[in-house]
């Protein structure tokens, strides 16, 4: 399993950054599974809250329209 990246690069996720965790969100802007993204717990609870945090402040969008009709 992948290294946390949160972990490995010692930092916290935080909406201030958000290429950061544009990063764990999926094409459709859904946010990707602690499986597949190999973030531990810790960091993927602060990270599904700062991406809600990151939507309300209309930093991300709440879904993707690319590639949709
Ligand atoms: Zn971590």
């Amino acid at each position: 399993m992948a290294k946390c990246f949160f972990c490995e690069h010692k930092i916290d996720p935080t909406y201030k950054e958000f290429e950061n965790i544009e990063k764990f969100l999926s094409p459709r802007k859904k946010i990707i599974n602690r499986e597949r993204s190999g973030v531990c717990a810790k960091h993927q609870r602060m990270l599904t809250h700062e991406i809600k945090y990151a939507r309300f402040l209309a930093l991300l969008p709440y879904v993707s329209y690319q590639g949709m009709k």
